[in-house]
């Protein structure tokens, strides 16, 4: 029997230009910015990154990249971070890429060009006998998702959904997944419910639930109880990918069998320090660095 200890992100890679403002422009505005630089990005990337980095489980990723200049410093930077990446390329589709205005408070917004991330398809999915957990994002096609999070269940494997960025989801696949990550306005789309969180998860009637709540942390509903952890703090200088960061260092406890209380502490720990570099793969500490935070 092959041991299944190893996790497989699904999702995406974009390369991300980032320009620094002074603040994010209103609609028909134009701010002067400075440093542009570029940096590998995406959910699905940063997240195996973050899980990669982790430590402790080896980690797969599943992705769609174009045949242009881009998919090379994507392809390298899953590498550097030790992520087993399985390539569909898709020769007539430009490589993800997206636009980040990072401003002075370490807010940003980001604009997503999916090229070949939106060709991605249920059928893409490789062999589970080895996979623990799959984990994936909504920057991939709905359908796609929801063929990967099927497949797997009827696996054995457990199938974490970081529902970002947010949109309202089939009931099949929010039935087959085992654990939700969400931040407060994800889950308020996902939920229908603009109140308290506590409402807005209930309504969800999911088993594991676990809600992202920027510089304050975050909070989980486990099987009926409910845990919160605090975040650590920072100076933070860019925010971008904090949340990846959670999810990949997350998954990564839980391949490695903890419970949610340890993977909630390790998933913060991660993200708060990557909140302190620039950059979303380039932010994701190393695991010492995340145990000398956590000492
Ligand atoms: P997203 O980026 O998906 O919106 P959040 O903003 O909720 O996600 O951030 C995810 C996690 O990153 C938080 O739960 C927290 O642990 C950490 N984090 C985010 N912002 C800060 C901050 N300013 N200081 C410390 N930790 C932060």
């Amino acid at each position: 029997m092959t041991l299944r200890n190893t996790v497989l992100v699904a999702g995406s890679a974009n390369l991300d230009f980032v320009v620094r403002v002074p603040h994010i422009p209103a609609p028909g505005e134009t701010v002067l910015g400075s440093n542009f630089l570029t940096f590998p990005g995406g959910k699905g990337a940063n997240q195996a990154v973050a899980c990669a980095r982790a430590g402790g489980v080896p980690t797969r990723m599943l992705l769609a990249l174009g045949a242009d200049d881009f998919a090379a410093p994507l392809e390298q930077s899953l590498r550097q971070a030790g992520v087993d990446a399985r390539v569909v390329r898709i020769a007539d589709a430009a490589t993800g890429v997206a636009f980040i205005c990072l401003a002075a408070d370490a807010e940003n917004a980001i604009t997503v060009a999916p090229g070949a991330n939106a060709r991605l398809q249920a059928d893409d999915l490789p062999d589970l006998s080895d996979t623990s957990h799959l984990l994936m994002q909504l920057e991939s096609p709905l359908e796609a998702v929801t063929g990967w999070a099927l497949v797997a269940r009827n696996a054995g494997v457990r199938t974490v959904l970081n529902a970002a960025p947010a949109r309202s989801l089939p009931a099949e696949l929010l039935a087959a997944i085992d654990v939700l990550v969400v931040n407060e306005g994800e889950l308020a789309v996902i939920s229908g419910e603009s109140g308290p969180i506590a409402t807005a998860v209930e309504r969800l009637g999911k088993a594991n639930v676990v809600v992202t709540l920027g510089a304050h942390g975050s909070c989980a509903h486990i099987d009926g109880e409910w845990l919160v952890q605090s975040a650590f703090a920072v100076d933070a200088v860019d925010t971008t990918g904090a949340g990846d960061t959670f999810c990949g260092a997350l998954v990564a406890a839980l391949a490695q069998g903890h419970g949610f209380a340890v993977a909630l502490r390790r998933a913060s720990a991660a993200a708060s320090l990557a909140c302190t570099r620039m950059g979303a793969q380039a932010g994701v500490p190393q695991a010492v660095e995340v145990e000398e935070l956590l000492a």
